[in-house]
């Protein structure tokens, strides 16, 4: 039984999460204490408890501790099958951190699933559905499975209530990807979308986008929407690489915040991505460790690696064995992955 300490590092859900994606993907059981202790509410809140569920099911586990605020967690993996299923969250928790739990898993377990997560879709400090359709799941893609995202229905904080169903073609093994030239930048274009919102909070965070990147009217789209259960607002920017890597960059609107200083964060963030040669952003970085691991080799370069990633780095090592060799060159960070010895 592995054993893991939640307060460790980050401190926060992504150990809980990595875990249980880990333990599915090589059948070791884990027992974890301290989970998310240095969040302000600590233990299971409602997305973390749903992953947990999640992954129980898609891999028959037995499971001691999964209740609301559980702040222990023993799980036991048995044998991981494809299929249909529906994981409902009942908050606007994140269902695209669900769906990264279980993913691992199902990209090489044979047969085809099909899931449909309900929650969130676009939260603060999770991966919008917009990054996971067009950054993280390509990037996936090129390891060998193919994954298909389908929104249903928005689902922003703090009304949830969104759907959205994916569709998980496995391969026999992952293979090691080198994502470490960026190339050219051969695609831009910012989206700026409101549900239930007026038009012209988009307006301005587009205007603040355009003038911020100069980029020209070809670029810069607006979506209106009512297929959202409350009130929200995103603006995605979006930057494609002849390395075939599109990364995805944003800013949530939120009350209280004005729609030009939303803009600002996600295009400070892009140039931040352009002004470096990586090929991954920030958090499109911590989000391939795991994935990159599994294959047992590869690299990538990223713009930074941050307390999140080196978190992720040491709980992927206390079950794979594997190790991360990083060097800073070229104006970004080297990340290796390679067997440990
Ligand atoms: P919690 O303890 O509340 O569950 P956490 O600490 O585990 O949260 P975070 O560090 O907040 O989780 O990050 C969760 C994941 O969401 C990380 O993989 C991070 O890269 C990703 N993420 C956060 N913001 C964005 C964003 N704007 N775009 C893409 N991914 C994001």
């Amino acid at each position: 039984m592995i054993r893991i300490d939640g307060s460790s590092g980050e401190g926060g859900g992504q150990i809980l999460r990595s875990s249980l994606s880990l333990s599915l993907a090589t059948g070791k059981a884990f027992r974890i204490e301290n989970i998310r202790a240095k969040r302000e509410r600590p233990g299971l809140l409602r997305q973390h408890l749903t992953a947990v569920l999640a992954a129980a099911e898609i891999g028959g586990a037995q499971v001691e501790g999964a209740n609301l605020g559980s702040q222990a967690l023993a799980f036991e993996p048995g044998i991981v099958k494809s299929g249909n299923h529906r994981f409902v969250i009942g908050t606007a928790g994140s269902g695209t951190l669900v769906l990264q739990t279980i993913l691992p898993a199902l990209m090489t377990t044979s047969g085809v699933s099909s899931i449909t997560i309900e929650g969130g879709t676009h939260n603060l400090q999770a991966p919008p559905f917009d990054f996971l359709e067009r950054c993280f799941l390509p990037a996936i893609g090129k390891l060998g499975p193919r994954v298909a995202l389908k929104l249903e229905r928005y689902g922003f904080y703090p009304a949830g209530g969104g759907s959205f169903t994916v569709t998980i073609e496995p391969c026999a093994v992952l293979s090691p990807v080198q994502l470490v030239e960026r190339g050219d930048i051969v695609h831009r274009k910012a989206v700026a979308i409101v549900a239930n919102l007026p038009r012209r909070i988009a307006q301005r965070e587009i205007n603040t986008v355009a003038k911020m990147l100069n980029w020209e009217a070809g670029q810069l789209e607006i979506i209106e929407t009512k297929k959202s259960v409350g009130p929200g607002n995103i603006v995605l920017i979006e930057i494609g690489t002849s390395a075939g890597v599109t990364e995805v960059f944003c800013g949530f609107g939120r009350v209280g915040t004005a729609a030009e200083s939303v803009a600002t964060e996600a295009a400070k963030e892009a140039r931040g991505y352009l002004a470096s040669n990586a090929v991954a952003g920030e958090h499109l970085a911590d989000q391939l460790l795991l994935p990159f691991a599994l294959a047992g080799a590869g690299a990538f370069t990223a713009v930074r690696l941050n307390r999140h990633a080196r978190t992720n780095m040491e709980v992927i090592s206390s079950f794979l064995p594997v190790e991360f060799e990083t060097a800073q060159e070229n104006a970004c960070v080297r990340i290796e992955v390679k067997r440990k010895s």
